[in-house]
């Protein structure tokens, strides 16, 4: 999908249109992406203000039925900033759903099939189902597993202090520069400094902290266009919110390895064992640039209303299995199929050859992936192997 979208805006600033040919010009000069907003006002040929099939062309086309979350046949400038959020700021390699990847495959690195023991299964619904399904032009044998993506081995949260003078345990972390901090009502106090920028205010003259505490606030604030009234907010969405909500991640058995990396597809990016969705990394750009933070808790995990409960950092939390040698623990699957390992082995060493990706391989384990440190904002940074792909259903 962030191919599809880097060739919609590239496609959009290619489109001759009178009326912005010199907006067009401005932003094709400073390398900016119009926004959704843009988006539709250039395609929107009814003015409907939003994007029927018969509108759009291209990718935007091709991938029409992913965007449109809701099935009503338009896409809305909500489904549209939904897409354009999970955008990340480097520029892609990788590839969509839609491309055909069979002539990719390499067969000549040792892989190891999911191992579906590892799971929490009371946290699985159903069970764990096993189907072929085409993942980019390729029949593949799948896990299907669903849960409700919530931890039940840590307690969730807390994420917002409430007060200035609330200490860090009453608090989650943040991480900026690939450094973790702990949130507490002095960092939260401080955020003007931390940032440079005397906008931030997140409390009231009471020292009370500014928290987003119904439903309502927290899905208002957790947009990428944060509503006026919700700036200069802690953001915290809790997890009874979306319990109710349905993941689906649809993993690989055997993963298939790849010559080149693949940037992240729809939804997540991997599952901890206790069915909990891994996810790209957090759009801290829009966070920030609306003055809000979204705290992660200790476990490296918050909440959001599309899949609920998930983590952006790896902190150790959650079931891991030992290895009988002294490599790290396996922690989950990435949606690939390929195992996602802790960073550290347990002599207290982090692996030196790496890839591009987290990932590595050796003779017991095949290609697997290594967790990052919980300040980089990523638990792996691409795929090596076939993705499958999650869904939700609110
Ligand atoms: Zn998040
Ligand atoms: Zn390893």
């Amino acid at each position: 999908m962030r191919y599809t979208l880097l060739l919609i805006f590239t496609l959009l600033t290619l489109i001759s249109c009178k009326e912005n040919k010199e907006k067009k010009e401005r932003q094709k000069s400073n390398g900016e992406k119009p926004s959704s907003a843009q988006l539709i006002s250039e395609m929107d040929d009814n003015e409907d203000e939003k994007l029927s099939i018969n509108e759009v062309k291209g990718p935007i086309a091709e991938d029409f039925s992913n965007i449109d979350k809701d099935d009503d046949g338009f896409l809305t400038l909500e489904e549209l900033n939904q897409v354009e959020k999970n955008q990340p700021n480097r520029p892609p390699r990788g590839t969509n759903a839609n491309k055909d990847l069979s002539s990719e495959i390499d067969t000549s690195i040792k892989v190891v099939d999911v191992n579906t023991d590892f799971f929490i299964s009371e946290n699985i619904i159903g069970g764990i189902q096993k189907q072929m399904v085409e993942l980019n032009g390729i029949e593949t044998l799948c896990y299907v597993i669903k849960t409700n993506s919530q931890a039940t081995e840590h307690q969730m949260g807390p994420w917002c202090p409430r007060h200035i003078e609330d200490g860090m345990e009453k608090a989650g972390i943040w991480f900026k520069d690939d450094k973790v901090y702990d949130v507490s009502g002095h960092f939260i106090a401080n955020l003007d400094e931390f940032y440079s920028d005397d906008k931030w205010k997140l409390y009231r003259e009471d020292g009370t902290v500014k928290v987003t505490d119904t439903k309502e606030g927290c899905i208002a604030a957790a947009k990428p266009e944060v509503d006026e009234e919700y700036q200069n907010y802690c953001v915290e969405c809790l997890p009874e919110y979306f319990k109710d909500q349905v993941t689906t991640f649809v993993i690989p058995v055997t993963p298939k390895y790849l010559k080149t990396t693949q940037s992240f597809g729809r939804g997540g990016i991997g599952i901890a064992f206790n069915g909990v969705k891994y996810d790209p990394p957090a759009p801290t750009h829009a966070i920030l640039a609306a003055h809000t933070i979204a705290p992660l808790d200790d476990h490296g995990g918050h909440v959001n209303p599309h899949g609920g409960y998930h983590y952006h950092a790896v902190t150790g939390s959650t079931k891991e299995i030992a290895q009988s040698d002294s490599h790290s623990s396996i922690i989950g699957y990435a949606i690939d199929g390929f195992g996602i390992y802790g960073l550290t082995d347990k002599n207290g060493n982090k692996p030196t050859d790496l890839d591009e990706c987290g990932g590595h391989f050796d003779d017991v384990r095949g290609y697997h992936y290594h967790a990052g440190e919980p300040g980089g904002n990523q638990v792996i940074k691409c795929l090596h192997g076939l993705s499958g792909y999650t869904e939700v259903k609110e």
